[in-house]
């Protein structure tokens, strides 16, 4: 980590790790001049619109206050987080000296953004989700389970996920599938496109199979805490620079992009895990069916996504009256617009 200034305010490393906030107007360095016309110190910003802001320099993020609303900065990229926004600058921010250099559109994307969020606070509450990728499970050449009746999980899968989509592009939701003809993509195929495509979301719909054939029942999963090794595996690390490469990164480059990374982390594990438990609750109650619960396991495609991902087993094809009604239109027009329900109140913080 390079310190700028300040210089004789720490002695020794666990000094510095353990206080090098600088909050509010605590800079005292004079400011140097900027750079071109239109950046603008960060400090004045907040100042003239009553923002409180906080940098801790280890990180490299500055965090804004607003009325309880909170927005992160993170120094030396074009990324701020508001909130679940991800909002892209033209430019990425900077420091000249220890004075935080922001770009001309920094004031209209991010500081009318927070006094927007926190005017709208009461009685409002802003849609968490806006783009959705829906993932039909298995197809072409990988059938998934198929039911002693010889209906198989990949039509299943993709007859729902066309529903899906259907009902919520209907209300304004923007979706993308990974398929959407019986073809086979790879796991690996599934999370680069996810990684692409600047989602908030990632739902993956499959059927399942057990061994008792009593077992029957609707489920979600959500990823399992990841450990080291899960956090360097090559495919994360593939998708992170596939998701970065729509960001630009200055300086400090690989700190920004582990920052960034752990955020999201963090934000992608925490809703998830609500996002499984909402779905699984609402959707089993609105399907009249057996509640199995939210699980967390290791599968791929949620190990390796970055934003918030769960997969749904929507019933059992080894249990034959779950095969025989999901053999039904009827009843996947009824699953789709179960989980539409569930996704539609999720995306609306209710
Ligand atoms: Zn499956």
């Amino acid at each position: 980590m390079k310190m700028i200034g300040n210089k004789n305010l720490f002695t020794c490393s666990a000094a510095l790790l353990l206080s090098v906030m600088i909050a509010g107007c605590a800079t005292t360095t004079k400011q140097p001049s900027v750079s071109t016309k239109k950046d603008a110190y960060l400090k004045d910003i907040c100042d003239r619109n009553n923002v409180s802001w906080n940098w801790d320099q280890v990180s490299r993020v500055v965090t804004l206050r607003y009325r309880g609303i909170e927005a992160k900065v993170l120094v030396g990229s074009d990324l701020v987080l508001i909130g679940d926004d991800r909002v892209t600058l033209s430019a990425p921010t900077s420091t000249v000296r220890s004075a935080v250099i922001v770009p001309p559109d920094f004031s209209d994307k991010v500081i009318k953004n927070l006094r927007r969020r926190a005017g709208r606070r009461k009685g409002y509450v802003f849609a968490k989700v806006r783009s959705i990728i829906i993932d039909a499970g298995h197809g072409g050449k990988d059938p998934g389970a198929i039911g002693r009746g010889g209906l198989q999980e990949k039509g299943v899968a993709l007859d729902i996920c066309k529903r899906l989509k259907r009902l919520l592009v209907k209300n304004g939701f923007k979706i993308q599938m990974t398929r959407d003809s019986d073809r086979f993509i790879s796991l690996k195929g599934r999370t680069e496109i996810a990684s692409r495509a600047n989602a908030d979301l990632f739902i993956s719909i499959h059927a399942n199979a057990a061994p008792s054939r009593s077992v029957y029942g609707f489920e979600t999963y959500s990823a399992k805490d990841l450990g080291f090794i899960d956090r360097i595996a090559t495919q994360r690390k593939l998708n992170e620079d596939l998701m970065f490469s729509n960001l630009s990164i200055k300086n400090n480059a690989t700190d920004v992009e582990r920052i960034v990374s752990d955020m999201m982390y963090e934000h992608k594990q925490a809703e998830s895990k609500l996002l499984a438990r909402q779905i699984a609750g609402k959707t089993a109650r609105l399907l009249k069916t057996k509640n199995r619960g939210a699980k967390r396991e290791r599968f791929f495609v949620l190990r390796n996504t970055l934003i918030p991902a769960i997969l749904v087993e929507v019933g059992f094809l080894s249990n034959s009256k779950e095969e025989k009604l999901l053999k039904t239109k009827a009843y996947r027009k009824k699953i789709a617009e179960s989980l539409a329900k569930s996704i539609l109140e999720y995306a609306n913080g209710e």
